[in-house]
C-alpha cells in the first residue's frame, strides 16, 4: 500500500510518529493509500526549515519570487492530467469536474498571484506642510494554511500562492481525508526550483498535525478554511497569541427565486449551484426560496431534472455526480434526511443512498435530493448539512423572504434570480452575506474579496485582500 510522505525542507520524508492514517477512495469505499499521522515534532522540523529558508525568500526581488511561482503554475499545468485522476480518486468527484474546475483552478491560483504581487503597491498619505507617511508591508514570516476536503488542490493553493508570493514561508495541512494532490504538489515546486524549506506540507489530522500547527509560537498567522466550529477552537486558540487569522467557515446559502426571472437560465443555473460536487461547495445554494406564482412550475421542472441526474463512479464519463467524500460525511447527510421528515419535511426527490454495481458497490454515492413542507427556522434550514440536499420554500414578498434568507447563523453567498434591477440593488444591499450573486453562480474573478459574515467567517481572501493578510503594514512618517 502507497504510503504518502510530508515535504519538508525540499525533500519527501516519513513522520516521526511512526504512525499513519487510512485514505480512502470514496468511489468503492477501499483504503487505497496511508497518511502520515504527523505530530509535533514533523511540525517542528518544518518550522525549522522555514526559519532558515524566510530570510532568503523575503530577500528575493518580486519578480525571482513571482518567476518561481509561475513555473509552479506551469508545473501543475504539466501534470494536469495525473493531477486531475488523483483529485477525483481522493474525493470521489467525476473525473470531468476535477479537470473542468479542480486543477485548472490551482493553475489560476498560482498565475494570478505570481503575477498580483508584481502590481501590489503600498499607500502613502500626505501631509501637506507637515510631512509625509508612507506604508510597507513586509512578509509575515512563517504562517499556517490549513484546507479542507471538498476543493483539495483548489483551496489548499489559493492559500499558498499568495502566502509565498508576499514573501512568507508556509507550513500548510490539507485534509486527511484528500490528502493526494497536496502530496504531488511538493514535488512540482521542487521542479520549479522553490528553495528547500520556503513551502512545508505536513499531513495528518486536525487534532494533532493541525492543533500544533496553529498552536505553534513561530508560526504568526493561520489561514484556514473548513467547519465553523473547527474556525471557533481555532480562533479560541490562536487569539491569546495575537495571531493573525482568517477564517473561510461554513454556509447554509440562499437561492432566492422571484418569478420575474429568466425562467430557464435559472433552472439550469440552479440545478448546478444545487448539486455540483455532490453539494459539497461552501457556496451550494441549499435553501431555494421560490416566489409563489412559479412555485408550482418550478418544482415539477426542477424534480424532472433532479430525477435525470446520473450518479455514478467518478471516471463514468456521463457521471453528473460522483460519490460523497467519506461514509462519515454520508451518514452525518442520511441524518439530516432523516431529520427533515421528523421535522415534518416531505422528500420529492432522490434520499436515498445508492449502491452501484461492483467494484463501486460500497461507495458513498447519494441521490440528489429536494425537500419541501419545512419551516424556514427548523434545524434542516438552519444548519449546514454540505450535501446535495436543498429544501423549496415558497415566499410572497421580497420582505418575507429577506427575513427568512437572513435568518440563519451563516453569512457566505446568496443567489437572486430576478429581471426587476431595482430589486436587485435593494436584495444585494439588504442580504447578510459576504458574496451575492445575481442571475448567475460561482462566477469568480480572483480579484474579488471572498469570505463570509456572522458565523461563515472573519476576513476576506483574494486579490489585495489575500495579500495584506499576508503582509504587515508598518507606517512611516518623514517630516519636512
Ligand atoms: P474541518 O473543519 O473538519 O477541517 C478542515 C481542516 O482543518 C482539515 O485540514 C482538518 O484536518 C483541519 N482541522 C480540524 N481540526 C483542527 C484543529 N483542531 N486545529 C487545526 N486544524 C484542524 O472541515 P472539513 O469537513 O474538512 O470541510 C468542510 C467545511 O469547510 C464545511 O463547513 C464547508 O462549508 C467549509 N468550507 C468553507 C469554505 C469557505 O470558503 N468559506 C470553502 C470550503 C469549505
Amino acid at each position: 500500500m502507497e504510503k504518502l510522505q510530508n515535504f519538508i525542507n525540499g525533500a519527501y520524508c516519513r513522520t516521526k510518529s511512526g504512525k499513519y492514517i487510512d485514505n480512502y477512495d470514496p468511489s468503492t469505499g477501499a483504503v487505497y493509500s496511508l497518511i502520515p499521522d504527523s505530530n509535533a515534532e514533523d511540525v517542528e522540523d518544518a518550522v525549522k526549515a522555514a526559519e532558515v529558508a524566510f530570510p532568503i525568500w523575503s530577500s528575493m526581488s518580486n519578480e525571482e519570487r513571482s518567476a518561481i511561482l509561475v513555473r509552479v503554475a506551469e508545473g501543475i499545468e504539466k501534470r494536469m492530467e495525473e493531477l486531475v485522476k488523483a483529485e477525483s480518486k481522493d474525493n470521489g468527484k467525476p473525473l470531468k469536474l476535477a479537470a473542468a474546475v479542480d486543477i485548472p483552478r490551482a493553475v489560476s491560483n498560482f498565475h494570478f498571484f505570481a503575477t498580483a504581487i508584481l502590481h501590489f503597491a503600498s499607500e502613502s498619505h500626505h501631509m501637506e506642510g507637515v510631512g509625509i507617511n508612507y506604508t510597507l508591508r513586509k512578509p509575515i514570516g512563517i504562517v499556517g494554511c490549513i484546507s479542507p476536503w471538498n476543493l483539495p488542490l483548489y483551496l489548499f493553493t489559493w492559500k499558498i500562492a499568495p502566502a509565498l508570493a508576499a514573501g512568507n514561508c508556509v507550513i500548510a495541512k490539507p485534509s486527511e481525508i484528500t490528502p493526494y494532490t497536496a502530496f504531488l504538489l511538493g514535488q512540482i515546486a521542487k521542479d520549479a526550483g522553490m528553495p528547500d524549506g520556503v513551502l512545508n506540507i505536513i499531513h495528518g489530522s486536525g487534532a494533532s498535525a493541525g492543533d500544533t500547527i496553529v498552536k505553534h509560537p513561530k508560526i504568526k498567522a493561520i489561514s484556514f478554511t473548513g467547519g465553523t466550529k473547527t474556525g471557533a477552537y481555532i480562533a479560541q486558540t490562536a487569539a491569546p497569541m495575537f495571531k493573525k487569522l482568517s477564517l473561510e467557515l461554513g454556509g447554509k446559502n440562499p437561492t432566492i427565486i422571484f418569478d420575474d426571472c429568466n425562467f430557464d437560465d435559472m433552472l439550469k443555473t440552479t440545478l448546478r449551484s444545487s448539486f455540483s460536487n455532490q453539494g459539497q461547495i461552501c457556496l451550494c445554494g441549499s435553501r431555494l426560496f421560490v416566489q409563489r406564482g412559479i412555485y408550482e412550475r418550478f418544482k415539477t421542472a426542477f424534480t424532472e431534472k433532479v430525477e435525470k441526474i446520473k450518479v455514478s463512479y467518478p471516471t463514468d464519463p456521463e457521471a453528473i455526480m460522483g460519490a460523497l467524500v467519506s461514509e462519515p460525511h454520508l451518514n452525518k447527510v442520511l441524518s439530516y434526511i432523516d431529520l427533515a421528515q421528523e421535522e415534518g419535511g416531505k422528500v420529492i426527490a432522490g434520499g436515498k443512498r445508492v449502491h452501484l454495481d461492483a467494484p463501486h458497490d460500497n461507495g458513498y454515492y447519494l441521490r440528489p435530493t429536494v425537500i419541501e413542507g419545512l419551516s424556514f427556522d427548523c434545524r434542516t434550514n438552519q444548519e449546514e448539512i454540505f450535501g446535495p440536499v436543498v429544501t423549496l420554500t415558497p415566499f410572497d414578498t421580497e420582505e418575507e423572504v429577506l427575513q427568512m434568507a437572513n435568518s440563519t447563523d451563516y453569512g457566505l453567498a446568496a443567489v437572486v434570480w430576478t429581471n426587476d434591477v431595482k430589486r436587485t440593488h435593494r436584495m444585494a444591499e439588504q442580504l447578510e452575506f459576504g458574496i451575492v450573486w445575481v442571475n448567475s453562480w460561482l462566477v469568480r474573478d480572483l480579484r474579488t474579496p471572498f469570505g463570509g459574515v456572522k458565523s461563515s467567517g472573519v476576513g476576506r481572501e483574494g486579490g489585495w485582500e489575500a495579500l495584506r493578510f499576508f503582509t504587515e503594514p508598518k507606517n512611516v512618517f518623514v517630516s519636512y
